[in-house]
């Protein structure tokens, strides 16, 4: 393996996720309510965003380090313009092997997708949290239909990635009692269904442990009506618990950030919109790149500081949660994507 550079608790440095936009068509509840994401609310300007030529500079220092795979996210990267054009480049860097994207899917068009895919897309992640309009309303909070989709889903499916999968957030009182249907809706398909346990990203979802539904429920849940048995992780640091169903109609994924962390095999670093690099999701501080792209550093002088940064790294917040006492304020999810 290249990897050779690893973080103060050995953890080698593998994917990197780029968030291309702060904005989002969406307003869901847990990740860009409505109350704070409103008309007051100040997204970056556009020249403040990393040119597709800064972000990869930054592609490439990390890709020395040993990153293959980058996952393109957001707010909703589909809004940002030419993002093919963006995956073109990306495929050109030295070491990239993998280019994945995670979207809500509403902008998702076939030929969008047949796009996404010549320009060397590899995967996609459509979230979807609810099957029925009324839930699933509830949760955008702009009106936007479960068809509308089910036909980025299926659009996805027609350009032939290597994987479509599909994440679904639970959160309890919310879509909890949507787990059955996607479930059997999901199943047999070959769109791999993920349950994502509600996190305490940002400071803006009033979060609280009430409202998670722990992966143990999940599987309890699925496991009553359709029997499924555990299955080793494809690799290590594998994000997602698998399952498959007993009578072999696939398999589906639960991430547990919560209730089983699993910050000792975290290998991802994230690129904000604004250029900064966070080596945790739940971080309060980034560190600052766009500063240095423009003032017109070296390649040289660009990846000593990326390696630095990784090397300085001590994050395991999900590890922490329950010591954490005072909080300081945490970057925002749509500011550097999931
Ligand atoms: N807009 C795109 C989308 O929704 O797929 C990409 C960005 S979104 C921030 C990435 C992922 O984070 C989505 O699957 C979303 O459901 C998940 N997410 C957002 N807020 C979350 C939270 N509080 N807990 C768990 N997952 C969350
Ligand atoms: Fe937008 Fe994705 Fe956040 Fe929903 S989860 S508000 S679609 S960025
Ligand atoms: Fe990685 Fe931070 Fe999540 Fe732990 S809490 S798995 S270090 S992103």
């Amino acid at each position: 393996m290249s990897n050779t550079f690893v973080d103060r608790f050995n953890r080698p440095l593998h994917d990197l996720r780029v968030s291309v936009t702060d904005r989002c068509n969406f307003r869901c509840v847990y990740c860009m309510p409505k109350e704070v994401f409103n008309s007051d609310y100040k997204f970056l300007p556009r020249k403040e965003l990393l040119t597709f030529e800064e972000i990869i500079r930054v592609v490439d220092a990390f890709a020395k380090m040993g990153v293959s795979k980058v996952r393109l996210t957001g707010g909703e990267p589909l809004l940002r313009n030419d993002l093919e054009l963006l995956i073109e480049k990306i495929q050109q860097v030295q070491g990239i092997s993998d280019i994945s994207l995670t979207t809500n899917a509403s902008l998702l068009t076939p030929k969008r997708a047949e796009r996404l895919k010549s320009a060397g897309l590899k995967r996609v992640n459509i979230s979807l949290d609810a099957l029925d309009d009324e839930t699933f309303m509830r949760v955008n909070d702009v009106g936007i239909s479960v068809q509308t989709v089910l036909d980025g889903i299926h659009a996805a499916s027609e350009a032939g990635f290597d994987a479509v999968k599909v994440n679904m957030v639970v959160k309890k009182g919310l879509n909890d009692h949507s787990i059955l249907p996607m479930a059997e809706f999901f199943r047999g398909t070959g769109q791999i269904l993920r349950f994502i346990e509600f996190m305490d990203v940002g400071n803006s979802n009033a979060w609280n442990l009430d409202h998670v539904t722990t992966t143990a429920e999940i599987a309890d849940t699925i496991n009553a009506k359709f029997p499924i048995e555990p299955v080793e992780a494809n690799y290590k640091g594998e994000v997602a618990k698998r399952w498959r169903y007993t009578d072999g109609s696939g398999e589906i994924g639960i991430i547990s950030s919560v209730s089983q962390p699993f910050c000792g095999d975290c290998s991802r670093a994230r690129l904000s919109a604004l250029g900064s690099v966070y080596t945790c999701l739940f971080a309060s501080q980034g560190h600052d790149l766009r500063d240095l792209l423009r003032a017109g550093v070296s390649d040289d002088v660009l990846d000593a500081r990326v390696r630095e940064i990784w090397s300085g790294r001590e994050d395991r917040y999900s590890e922490t949660r329950s010591q954490v006492v005072t909080l300081k304020p945490k970057v925002e999810m749509s500011y550097i994507g999931g």
